[in-house]
């Protein structure tokens, strides 16, 4: 069955395969690692975990390469007002940021790539480009020449006559309408980390570190580039860039970026003020799980919109799916191959994950739940069934006297409990009785 993904490149959607044998060399763009993650940055994550394991479903192995950038702008600043050294202060953030990927189960990466441990490599690529005059120097660093590049602009599609030509922008990040040469390396400033170079004593751009190290762990051209919509200008616009202006090499055949989470109205963003990391939910009761399955609610390239109401719905459906993985009985062979083939043609029709989701609760077996939890990740294998003890007794009685005092959270948070340990509460006219999920 082929696998029909969306090509940013084409923007259409096209079959995908990877171009060696049976494994597919992805690179998903990382966290920069200068704050907690909030959950709009997850959603990304999230999807780049979705987009793995449907890989993994069609048979193929996955070797995926994810960067985390260690030094830029923004990880500068952070440091410098921390009064801590850039090692210090990024390494706590990169602890944090692996930490929500294990709550969320997301698959971890073949290898997590720090831009300071390969500078080398950027310097390597920069000299290239320095050699073939697509790059030149200025008083405060080594920038990119894009009208040197004849394909500027392909991936986002931006016209000539948006193109600031020989205009140059030093900051990391610039905006569509502004497109301009960019820095590849930066020369030395008071107090800020630097390498030496034999263009000069610097530090890198954002941009290049996600071509040295794409290309150094994964070759050209990348069977797969993935990341949030923002990314595709500049940043995976100036990767195909430097790394095609270098190798005269396509960097990647196909490009897939997920849509953005929202709140309000507005994307989730730390300059908005209008973020929640992974902690904040945790705080108001939710698991990280509830916030992967709201993920499942939409497509990944529809805007999704964050309420704490959608949150909890899909808490309880989450629930819900858990007491149906529990009490669902063994499948008919039938039946489960027909679901499988269903499953994955939903997926495979460029990762339709509602759709999936759906197929998920219209089932009836236990071994079509188990199936597609591949996909989901919710860990719906393991709720387990255990013998009711004396403790689960006393969890009974404590949920009765939660909603007689109508806190129905931390009730509800009981009958969670009781439902891992393999019981289901009956509320009976004579009051609520353990059963046992058979
Ligand atoms: P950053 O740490 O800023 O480099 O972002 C890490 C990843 O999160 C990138 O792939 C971004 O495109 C993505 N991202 C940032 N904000 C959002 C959002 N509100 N929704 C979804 N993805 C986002
Ligand atoms: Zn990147």
């Amino acid at each position: 069955m082929p696998f029909k993904l969306y090509n940013a490149l084409s923007r259409k959607k096209e079959n995908f395969k990877p171009l060696k044998g049976k494994t597919v060399r992805f690179y998903a763009c990382g966290p920069t690692v200068y704050a907690f993650v909030h959950i709009g940055n997850l959603r990304t994550f999230v999807f780049d975990d979705l987009l793995r394991r449907t890989f993994e479903l069609n048979g193929y192995k996955v070797k995926e390469i994810m960067n985390l950038t260690d030094v830029d702008d923004k990880t500068i600043n952070g440091a410098k007002d921390s009064g801590k050294t850039l090692k210090n202060y990024t390494s706590f953030y990169e602890k944090r940021f692996l930490f929500d990927v294990k709550a969320l189960n997301i698959l971890p990466a073949a290898k997590y790539t720090r831009a300071t441990d390969h500078i080398q490599e950027m310097i390597k690529m920069i000299s290239t480009l320095f050699k073939k005059k697509v790059a030149y120097k200025t008083s405060d660093g080594i920038y990119f020449n894009i009208s040197k590049f004849k394909n500027y602009g392909k991936l986002s599609r931006l016209k000539a006559r948006e193109l600031k030509i020989g205009a140059r922008v030093r900051s990391d990040e610039y905006e569509k309408n502004n497109a301009q040469d960019f820095a590849l390396w930066k020369f030395k400033k008071e107090g800020e980390p630097s390498w030496a170079a034999p263009f000069g004593e610097g530090r890198p751009g954002w941009h290049i570190e996600c071509s040295a190290m794409s290309i150094k762990y994964l070759g050209m051209p990348l069977d797969i580039h993935s990341g949030g919509v923002d990314l595709i200008f500049p940043h995976h616009e100036n990767e195909i860039a430097q790394s095609e202006a270098a190798y005269g090499k396509k960097f990647a055949r196909f490009f897939a970026e997920g849509e953005h989470l929202s709140i309000g109205g507005k994307k989730m963003a730390k300059s908005l003020g209008n973020i929640f990391t992974l902690r904040d939910i945790e705080e108001r009761g939710f698991e990280p799980l509830d916030f992967r399955y709201l993920t499942f609610t939409a497509h990944y390239r529809s805007p999704l919109s964050f309420s704490w109401e959608s949150l909890s719905a899909s808490r309880n459906a989450r629930k819900k799916l858990e007491e149906k993985a529990l009490l669902a009985p063994k499948s008919d062979a039938k039946v489960l191959k027909k679901f499988k083939m269903e499953f994955l043609a939903a997926l495979n029709d460029d990762l339709n994950i509602p759709k999936a989701l759906a197929l998920v609760w219209k089932a009836r077996g236990r071994d079509e739940i188990l199936y597609a939890d591949k996909i989901l990740g919710l860990g719906l294998d393991k709720v387990k069934k255990v013998a009711a003890s004396a403790g689960l007794e006393a969890l009974l009685r404590e949920r009765e006297v939660m909603r007689r005092d109508k806190k129905w959270r931390e009730a509800d948070l009981i009958r969670d409990k009781i439902l891992k340990a393999g019981y289901i509460i009956e509320d009976t006219p004579q009051g609520a009785r353990l059963k046992r999920a058979s």
